[in-house]
């Protein structure tokens, strides 16, 4: 059956049981055997409905479990609700025993696999706050819904001296109870996994189902044979098969993977259960009824609940606004100011009343990177921190510290001429001469500093320019130097402010190129695809390396025509090779893109229009992002759900080097990890190699590996006998000019290791 048909199916079940209970309410009309009827059958299309959601394959795995429980779930309940049924029809008395042991047993049981099913569920992250909210929430709820059971269900069995009864509302005080406890943990957990609207629906089943047994005395005293439960089964069964019907149509619109939380949707909930029991107040009043004191002690109770909920609410919201106010203009490491606040604090003292000078000291660590690299992100992160401090320390109240990004620090130094600079810069450069200790490392500090002495009315970005000239200046001396910025080192032409500007001439002049280094099959040295790698044929320096350039690019700004620029030339060169040499073209072509590509929001859509100018199939690019772009929540990872729905793959490029968790690689949309070339070169000893783990980590998580920068026939034999499929290296091939891997290609596309003696290529 069709979805549309199951749905239909289950709401003809629904609307039948309304009618024909309303006709039997007018006048006892049929077989007893035809009211029940509807909540068999439509037990069984609900169970059809929910296994078809929880087997739609287009759906995040959490899902489908979730899904695949309610299945189950629902199938106990249904045995249950069947049997009572039986039960109900073999009594002389149709108000005899309702609950037979296997109604209980099962129903039970579904109710502990659909709490089970919510318990699996996975979390949201929630700050504490929100936490204790949403328990308050449910007591305010659970509460109003005790009352409530209280006042009509148990307080009247008590009366009546029944011991059924008793227990009969004892029990669906506690069905009730479970269903206020489900929907806060659906406010907690949902909104990843579970589409919006089926969440709705599915609290308004379970509501439905807890309020109405408690109509049973309403109608038994029109027909002991009337349950409300005749009508509100099928009902349920429908509102719920209708849920699992939208979460089939949200995930075939969605791309795979969880989505970005929403906002919680629920706060009205406790709100209306105060209203509730406040008209439940006025009830009892007015019937002077004899449990007013329980009701009016709740009221009270539950006023007092959501006054504690609007003030942790409302200390909670204090806390954000100046967390965000904070979080806005500093920097999340080391707590110093931001690049705004900076720009903020030097554009007030360059603008100050009166003329004073003001000095710009930018300080920048040399091996920083190194740091990183060897010991890792949390060391580089220590230092860092330790850094700030001390910085901060070395300078007057009046003075920022701020931090640019990266190892860069930045010193606004207010009414400071240039022998008060020289001061501060030998302060710091002191404090710096202590090497940092940080996890057990003792690290020096190698800075370099670059002074701007600037007056009141400068221009901000001049000052920060020469001060970067003159910190570039000073790192060609060693140890940690300053010096102050002079007109003659902006005309050496080998600074980098110099080389920006030039930069951005050569990608309109057309004086970049790529090299590609073929990507090859460990086995048999078959080519299987190539990575496009950038280089800058400087009029002036020759060809320049990535490295020169790169860093200067992302700082500028300029990453983004840059990158524009390999793509499009790259997928130009792809589709040339598939035009040329058909099967035998490159699988696939791997492209470096920069954490400022993601972040930018057209940047699938880009990807997207270049693919359809070329013509060629997504799954033939890969883009090679480093592990800890990847990281950054919010736009990156949208662009990498984005991309993958396009069909393009996505590589973590120097795998190994940067903080992948494990929850990370699972989580993260991508499709193949390079392993950094430092752990395919590392020498083998006793110990497991980081290489065999990461093939192990790769094979689990079912991606894609590549072992970088295979230098030796020993590297590459150790690797395939790892379980490594694929490497790259200049065992096999060094980058070369796409001629010459045309040239490979036409000769049959392999690179034996006999070739590994091939000619560096490339014009550097
Ligand atoms: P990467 O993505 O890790 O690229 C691999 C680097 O390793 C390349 O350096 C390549 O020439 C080098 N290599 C390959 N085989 C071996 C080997 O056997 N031994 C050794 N020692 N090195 C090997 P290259 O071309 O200098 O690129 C350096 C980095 O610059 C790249 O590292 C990449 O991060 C970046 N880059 C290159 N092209 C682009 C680009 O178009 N866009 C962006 N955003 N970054 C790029
Ligand atoms: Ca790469
Ligand atoms: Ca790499």
């Amino acid at each position: 059956m069709t979805t549309d048909r199951l749905l239909r199916a289950s709401g003809a079940c629904a609307g039948f049981a309304a009618a024909w209970f309303l006709v039997n309410l007018v006048h006892p009309a049929g077989p007893r055997v035809l009211l029940w009827l509807p909540s068999v059958v439509g037990g069984i299309i609900l169970f059809t409905a929910l296994v078809r959601t929880a087997r739609t394959t287009a759906l995040p795995l959490p899902t489908r479990r979730f899904w695949r429980h309610i299945a189950a779930a629902m199938a106990f309940i249904g045995v249950g609700i069947s049997s009572q049924a039986v039960d109900v029809l073999a009594e002389a008395h149709p108000r005899g025993d309702q609950t037979g042991p296997v109604m209980l047993v099962s129903c039970g049981l579904g109710v502990l696999i659909i709490m089970y099913a919510l318990f699996r569920l996975p979390l949201d992250r929630h700050s504490p706050g929100e936490l204790v909210r949403v328990v308050l929430d449910a007591a305010t709820v659970m509460l109003a819904a005790a009352v409530f059971l209280w006042h009509f269900s148990t307080q009247p069995a008590l009366r009546q001296n029944n011991s059924t009864g008793v227990y009969l509302s004892l029990m669906v005080t506690i069905i009730a109870m479970l269903a206020v406890f489900a929907v806060a943990k659906f406010v907690l957990s949902s909104h990843t996994y579970i589409a919006n609207a089926a969440l709705r629906l599915l609290a308004v089943a379970m509501f439905v189902g807890s309020v109405a047994p408690m109509f049973r005395p309403t109608f038994e005293a029109v027909d002991v044979s009337l349950f409300p439960d005749m009508v509100s089964t099928p009902l349920i069964y429908w509102i719920a098969a209708v849920a699992a019907a939208r979460q089939r149509s949200a995930g075939n619109r969605r791309p795979r993977g969880p989505v970005a939380p929403r906002r919680r949707s629920f706060s009205l909930l406790p709100y209306a259960a105060v209203a509730g029991v406040d008209g439940l107040l006025i009830w009892v009043t007015w019937t002077h009824s004899s449990d007013t004191g329980v009701v009016v002690g709740s009221a009270v109770l539950l006023t007092a609940l959501v006054v504690l909920r609007q003030v942790t609410a409302f200390r909670d919201n204090s806390r954000l606004l100046a967390r965000l106010d904070h979080s806005a203009t500093h920097d999340g490491l080391t707590g110093l100011a931001n690049r705004a606040l900076f720009q903020t604090r030097l554009h007030t003292a360059l603008t100050a009343p009166g003329d004073r000078p003001v000095a710009v000291a930018l300080i920048d660590l040399d091996d920083f990177k190194e740091v990183n690299d060897t010991l890792g992100h949390e060391v580089g992160d220590l230092l860092l921190a330790e850094v700030a401090q001390r910085l901060a320390a070395c300078v007057r109240a009046g003075d920022t510290v701020a931090r640019l990004g990266g190892d860069e620090f930045v010193v606004v130094l207010d009414d400071a001429d240039p022998a008060a600079a020289d001061l501060a810069a030998e302060r710091m450069t002191r404090t710096l001469h202590e090497p940092v200790h940080a996890d057990g490392h003792e690290l020096p500090i190698r800075a370099s500093i670059g002074i701007a002495d600037g007056h009141s009315g400068d221009d901000p970005s001049v000052l920060l320019r020469r001060a970067d000239v003159a910190m570039y200046a000073a790192k060609k001396l060693t140890g940690t130097a300053y010096l102050h910025y002079n007109p003659t080192m902006a005309t050496a032409g080998a600074d980098h402010a110099h080389l920006g500007a030039e930069l951005r001439e050569a990608i309109a002049d057309d004086q970049l190129f790529l090299l590609y280094q073929p990507i090859v099959a460990l086995d048999d040295g078959r080519i299987m695809g190539a990575e496009a790698l950038v280089r800058w044929a400087h009029p002036l320096r020759g060809a320049l390396a990535p490295d020169t350039f790169i860093p200067v690019a992302e700082r500028t700004g300029l990453i983004v025509p840059l990158g524009r620029w390999v793509m499009r030339t790259a997928f130009a060169q792809l589709a040339r090779w598939m035009a040329e040499h058909g099967d035998a073209a490159p699988g696939v072509l791997n492209v470096n893109v920069s954490a400022r590509d993601l972040r930018e929001p057209a940047f699938a859509d880009d990807v997207a229009a270049l693919l359809a100018e070329y013509a060629l199939p997504a799954d033939r690019i890969v883009l090679e992002i480093t592990e800890t772009m990847a990281l950054e929540a919010g736009q990156p990872v949208l662009t990498l759900h984005r991309l993958r729905a396009l069909g393009v793959r996505v590589s973590l490029d120097d795998f190994g080097t940067g903080h992948s968790t494990l929850t990370l690689l699972h989580d993260c949309p991508i499709d193949e990890i390079k392993l950094d070339r430092s752990f395919t070169q590392s020498q083998i000893d006793d110990r497991v190699p980081v290489s065999a783990a990461v093939i192990h980590l790769a094979q689990a998580l079912g991606l894609h590996a590549v072992a970088e920068g295979v230098e030796t026939a020993d590297q590459a034999e150790q690797l395939l006998a790892l379980g490594y499929i694929a490497a790259q290296g200049y065992h096999f091939a060094r980058p070369m000019p796409p001629e010459m891997l045309s040239e490979l290609l036409a000769a049959g596309g392999s690179l034996t290791p006999a070739l590994s003696g091939l000619p560096v290529a490339g014009r550097g």
